[in-house]
């Protein structure tokens, strides 16, 4: 066919299903399995600020009811998914930072979207159904059994949609295209008695042999020229079918912890584009599944290029997709709206002989009520609501040096983010400092799975990129060139690694080289031996130089020769126990 008319019939029918509520509402998610909680945010945002999701594109997921859940589900598990005790195993954290609620309400959103999904690509209003296409951005959870959850699946979305759409009468033959990098191991169970089903599968874990499945298990790191063919193999094989479910995972990239492949991101977008025009004739429901790296977000969003545009263009090196969301954001909010009382308040105040309204703002700028706008707009609160906070008052107070600001969870009078800041110089350039940064989840409590790190007096909220970000939209509305802080342990300066440098090159240097000796340790460990004095530094312990680093708005270019002239100079090891 016509690539022109193909790309034309690919985009048109596009339906995709998105919920703010798709983050998942677990602090402790992405520092211990790396599994980026605003992913379906991501991309989402970005499939709108490029025009590949238009108003008519865009689905609400509703929850999916319980009976639904049932056709496939043992009433034992449906029960156990009750407690936080299954649904941290399922994700394995802490029951302590699972809230039971809000988990399931994303969970059986996910489902019921998928649900959904499977029901208007089936339905009679194109008969043709060329082209059709939905994404759910949420879903895929391949390895929930009908009475075992497990692996980041607490149901199995892909076969109750299956049996919502039979017990509507449909007949067809059901597709399943697995292409996360674990095998359908849920799947192939759930669907045993299904009348009609083909369930194809590469992955690169061989773990019990699935007798119901196509399956092609690569070597460990298979790259993207062997992983195509195996594709195309598949591909040559898959019948004849009616309806397709596409298991498009993000856990195929060769930096994923978890998975075993090693494809790349243009490799990614090939499977896809292959698949798609495989499945041209077959309305499809493509998942996201896993994916536990920074970059997974990029391989669901080429996923929406290829439905939405059949495009292979990368997504922009740097992109990144909070810093685009919370700029916009940034840019819809008034001064008069964050506090900035102008400068004839302050006559008024002087006047009236009480003390000018511009000393109890933030950095002579924000008022209390000025920053509670402020997080709400920025979604905190919402995040925080979801964790069983709220409602929330800010406070702003003088400190001895620099000033603090507290968001309070009123019932219990916690302070849930404390910062201290202050308008400083450093490296030569007007920076926001911040002296204080802490973000405590009192609700969840320190255990294996949430190891405490040095300066944690509770767990952290799992909001560190979007406070972050906020504090650096503020250094920019204050006209100041960056943020800037000290790094009181190895740990903070780690969090920062993508975006902060350190003033000084050797300093710079110096932390790379160490980054490089720890690179294989999980970061509390990695923590702990720099605190320690376990970590040396040509022969003797080394103690952590707590620096100044910076992050600047208008990036600019490092000192790269000084930078690795100090990287290859530093003779760090580890001490043996
Ligand atoms: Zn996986």
């Amino acid at each position: 066919m016509e690539n022109r008319v193909r790309r034309w019939l690919h985009g048109r029918d596009l339906a995709v299903w998105y919920a703010p509520e798709y983050r998942w509402p677990m602090s402790a998610l992405e520092s211990r399995t790396g599994f980026e909680p605003r992913r379906a945010d991501f991309v989402f945002w970005y499939l709108l600020d490029e025009r590949v999701l238009r108003r008519r594109n865009l689905r609400t997921p509703r929850r999916a009811e319980y009976h639904e859940m049932a056709r496939v589900h043992t009433p034992d598990l449906l029960e156990s998914l009750g407690t936080s005790r299954t649904l941290a195993r399922v994700f394995s954290l802490d029951p302590g930072d699972v809230p039971v609620d809000e988990t399931m309400r994303t969970v059986r959103l996910a489902c019921g979207a998928s649900i959904d999904a499977a029901r208007e690509m089936l339905s009679e209003s194109n008969p043709q159904k060329l082209g059709r296409r939905a994404m759910n951005l949420l879903g895929g959870f391949h390895h929930a059994r009908p009475d075992v959850a497990g692996g980041f699946c607490p149901v199995n979305d892909v076969a109750i949609a299956v049996a919502a759409v039979r017990a509507e009468g449909f007949r067809g033959r059901v597709l399943v295209l697995d292409l996360d990098a674990h095998p359908p191991d849920g799947i192939a169970a759930c669907l045993a008695q299904d009348p009609s089903y083909w369930i194809g599968s590469i992955s690169g874990s061989r773990w019990v042999s699935l007798q119901n499945v196509d399956e092609i298990v690569l070597q460990e790191r298979a790259r993207d020229e062997v992983y195509l063919g195996a594709l195309d193999e598949l591909l040559g094989r898959m019948p004849e079918g009616e309806l397709a479910f596409v298991i498009a995972g993000g856990d195929v990239l060769a930096t994923d912890p978890i998975g075993c492949l090693g494809l790349t991101l243009e490799g990614c977008r090939e499977r896809d584009l292959r698949v798609a025009d495989a499945l041209f004739r077959v309305p499809s429901v493509w998942l996201p599944a896993g994916g536990y790296t920074p970059d997974a977000w990029k391989v669901l969003a080429g996923t929406g290029l290829v439905l939405g545009v059949h495009s292979r263009a990368p997504v922009p090196e740097g992109y990144d997709p909070l810093v685009a969301k919370f700029s916009a954001i940034a840019r819809s909010l008034l001064p008069e709206n964050l506090g900035d009382p102008g400068d004839e308040m302050d006559g008024i105040a002087e006047q009236l002989g009480i003390r000018t309204a511009r000393s109890s703002l933030l950095l002579g700028f924000y008022s209390a009520e000025g920053l509670e706008h402020a997080v709400e707009r920025y979604g905190v609160l919402a995040h925080l609501r979801r964790m069983s906070y709220g409602p929330f008052r800010c406070e702003i107070r003088d400190e001895g040096v620099g000033q603090s600001a507290k968001l309070i969870d009123i019932p219990s009078g916690e302070a849930l983010i404390e910062t201290v800041l202050e308008r400083r110089d450093v490296a030569g350039a007007h920076m926001l400092y911040v002296h204080w940064l802490a973000l405590r989840n009192p609700h969840a409590r320190f255990s294996p799975e949430r190891p405490q790190l040095p300066g944690q007096e509770v767990p952290g909220l799992g909001l560190a990129r979007e406070i972050s970000e906020l504090l650096v939209r503020m250094a920019a509305r204050l006209g100041l060139e960056g943020l800037a802080f000290r790094p009181a342990a190895y740990h903070l300066a780690f969090r920062g690694r993508g975006t902060m440098r350190f003033v000084d090159p050797g300093r710079q240097g110096r932390f790379e080289a160490l980054m490089d000796l720890l690179k294989g340790l999980p970061l509390v460990e990695a923590t702990r031996a720099v605190a320690e004095g376990r970590v040396l530094l040509d022969g003797a312990p080394y103690q952590w130089e707590a620096d100044e680093m910076v992050k600047w708005i208008e990036p600019r270019a490092d000192d790269r020769a000084a930078i690795d002239q100090a990287r290859s100079a530093a003779r760090f090891s580890l001490a043996t126990a």
